[in-house]
């Protein structure tokens, strides 16, 4: 024990010599923000966190961590909902201060930027360009390009552009051992065999540290329309969402659903938030269409189909956003829909995807399942309903004492993840496995797809010093050394 005692004192030594004293933070203080993850579930430990500049120092910090055999968690803006970042008693690895734009090729329509660059900052950045880059989502202001990556972000505008997958061309990194693979291309055809990028992006910082990608731009929407609607269930949202598609096509940037339980807390906790339509409704959707054509007649369009709907009675009301004020009005009651849920107590939450075919009966069938287990819980189904994906977030009956209802997380994942599995879905569709979902992949993933997992982890990672204990278990077996992340109350 004193030996490794000796070597990890050391190893802080070996990096605040290269990186500097600013740059490897050791105090309690100082790494407190690293070591809790957003939502309060976990607390981790670390040796340090630390803070390099650049590809080289990070590639240096990964070495020596190496060495002395010390885990790393690298984190970007933390703000992961699944436990990925919370460290496992070794070195957090910051990435925020990689945090440059490397390059925008206009021609070529891409944009090449380090791990660390915020979100908003590469919109911003593509939007002065005149370019879009539409990873859109609510952390934006804080999340950061790696983390991105590491989890396969998704958002608002996957329907129309896809997720962080689809819209990344190379990445560069820094494997286990500290050798940088370097393939920032910017090819939109490449077939010199493996498409490594796949494996590093949504592995959740266990496969290699991100430090630099080139994304795709697109031209930036010249008009834009935006609705709210009001229906009577989600199968009829779905009725709508089919005839939408149908006559858009990929004018359809967005189709975001809500239930009445959900428009209710928005309203209640954020003062200032206006009902969009006079009467309630069982179910609602946030629709957008957008056009790189200024003179594309999308308003028109989308009262055409609105005005059939109503007629043929798959809706029962809309509004259209008039002004761009209105418009952002509108998408602010989903955007603060995640954050009210934890207002009304204690809540349980599944980030779930089935097929977009399927999509009505899952929130039907799960609430029922959900609602019949446990008489008043509150089921706040919500999210990117065009994507097939479900934020089935459940809120404890008004009164009951939060903890015994948040020990009944177990109990309602299995309800709604066995429902989840028998359409064909996922557990896990957009925010990541990280720690919360680990030990219920088992349950669920294809046992062979685990076990190719595990493969692909032990070759890219031999010392399971990457993020160790997140997304597949490998055997994290040095409890003593590198304690594994405390359960919050
Ligand atoms: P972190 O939280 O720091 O890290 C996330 C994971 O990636 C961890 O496992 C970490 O170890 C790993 N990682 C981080 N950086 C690197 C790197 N450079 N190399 C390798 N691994 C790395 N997600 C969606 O997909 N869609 C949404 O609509 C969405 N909405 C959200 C709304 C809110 C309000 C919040 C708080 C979160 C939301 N998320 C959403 C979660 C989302 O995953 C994150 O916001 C974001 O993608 C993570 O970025 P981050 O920089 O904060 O990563």
């Amino acid at each position: 024990m004193a030996i490794e005692t000796a070597a990890r004192a050391a190893l802080i030594d070996t990096l605040t010599e290269r990186l500097g004293t600013a740059a490897v933070l050791t105090n309690p203080g100082d790494m407190e923000s690293a070591l809790v993850e957003l939502r309060g579930l976990y607390r981790g430990q670390a040796l340090a966190v630390v803070r390099p500049r650049d590809r080289d120092e990070v590639a240096f910090v990964v070495r020596e961590c190496a060495k002395a055999g010390v885990p790393i968690v690298p984190q970007g803006g933390n703000t992961g909902l699944v436990g990925g970042g919370v460290p496992y008693g070794g070195v957090v690895l910051s990435l925020a201060r990689l945090d440059r734009i490397r390059e925008l090729d206009p021609v070529n329509a891409t944009i090449t930027v380090e791990a660390g660059c915020i979100l908003k900052s590469v919109q911003e950045t593509a939007d002065e360009a005149g370019y879009l880059f539409p990873l859109s989502l609510a952390s934006e202001g804080s999340c950061r390009i790696g983390g991105n990556l590491a989890t396969n972000a998704g958002g608002t505008a996957v329907l129309r552009y896809g997720n962080m997958r689809e819209l990344t061309l190379g990445l560069e990194v820094v494997l286990a051992d500290g050798r940088v693979w370097n393939g920032l291309k910017g090819l939109r055809k490449d077939n010199t065999g493996y498409d490594l990028k796949d494996i590093f992006i949504g592995s959740e910082g266990t496969l290699g540290i991100i430090t630099a990608a080139v994304l795709k731009l697109f031209p930036k929407p010249q008009a834009r329309v935006t609705a709210f609607i009001g229906c009577a269930s989600p199968h009829r949202a779905l009725d709508l969402f089919d005839r939408l598609r149908e006559v858009a096509g990929d004018q359809l940037t967005a189709f975001e659903y809500m239930p009445d339980f959900g428009l209710g807390i928005v309203l209640k906790h954020r003062p200032g938030t206006v009902r969009p339509l006079s009467g309630h409704h069982a179910s609602y959707a946030l629709i957008e269409l957008s056009s790189p054509q200024k003179d594309a007649d999308l308003q028109r369009r989308l009262e055409a189909v609105l005005g059939q709907a109503l007629e043929d009675g798959l809706i029962e009301d809309a509004v259209l956003g008039a002004s761009e004020a209105q418009s952002l009005a509108l998408w602010g009651l989903r955007e603060n829909l995640s954050e009210v849920q934890r207002l009304e107590g204690g809540s349980i939450k599944h980030d779930v995807a089935v097929p977009v075919s399927r999509v009505a009966e899952f929130i039907e069938a799960a609430t029922k399942a959900c609602e019949a287990e446990m008489p008043g819980i509150r089921v706040c189904a919500f999210g990117h309903f065009g994507d097939g994906n479900i934020h089935f977030n459940l809120s404890q009956p008004i009164g009951m004492d939060k903890d015994a209802f948040l020990a009944q997380w177990e109990h309602f994942n299995r309800i709604v993840h066995d429902i989840v599995h028998g359409m064909n879905g996922s557990i896990a569709a957009e925010h990541g496995v990280g720690l919360i979902k680990r030990d219920e992949l088992v349950l669920y993933k294809d046992p062979v797809a685990l076990d190719l997992m595990r493969a692909i982890k032990h070759t890219l990672d031999p010392q399971n010093i990457l993020n160790p204990g997140k997304v597949v278990a490998m055997g994290e077996s040095n409890p003593a050394t590198f304690p594994a992340p405390a359960i919050l109350p």
